[in-house]
């Protein structure tokens, strides 16, 4: 007996800044691109394509850019103040009913978050 999970994979370009960052890393506080590297979980009930990795993935990049903004008329999300944990939150958030069980953000492939919901098919994020 396997418990399998479908993996996504999303590459977005984006900005985000942290207003009150301390000193030592003050220069977060003003707009810093990044490429989010997104990575989320899906609960699956056999190995057979049950749910297909290209529909997902663009799910996640169609909510994304309808959720935020544009960036300066670029092909870039702004996130405005977001963390990695936030956005990781509100994609849970968003998919946790269609069976996403954790969602990870790094910025640029390296550092970020990951968040998991408590209940195998999700029921959102509690913390
Ligand atoms: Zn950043």
């Amino acid at each position: 007996m396997f418990i399998c999970e479908m993996i996504t994979c999303n590459e977005i370009e984006g900005f985000h800044h942290w207003p009150e960052a301390p000193s030592p890393v003050r220069f977060l506080a003003s707009p810093h691109r990044h490429i989010f590297v997104i990575r989320c979980g899906w609960s699956v009930e056999h190995n057979d394509r049950e749910k297909e990795i290209f529909i997902f993935q663009n799910l996640i990049t169609e909510y994304l850019f309808s959720e935020f903004q544009i960036y300066q008329g670029q092909y870039a999300i702004d996130f405005g103040s977001y963390s990695c944990e936030s956005i990781a939150e509100n994609i849970l958030n968003q998919f946790a009913s269609l069976g996403m069980c954790w969602a990870e953000v790094l910025e640029d492939g390296k550092g970020g978050a990951k968040l998991q919901t408590s209940a195998k098919n999700g029921t959102g994020v509690s913390f």
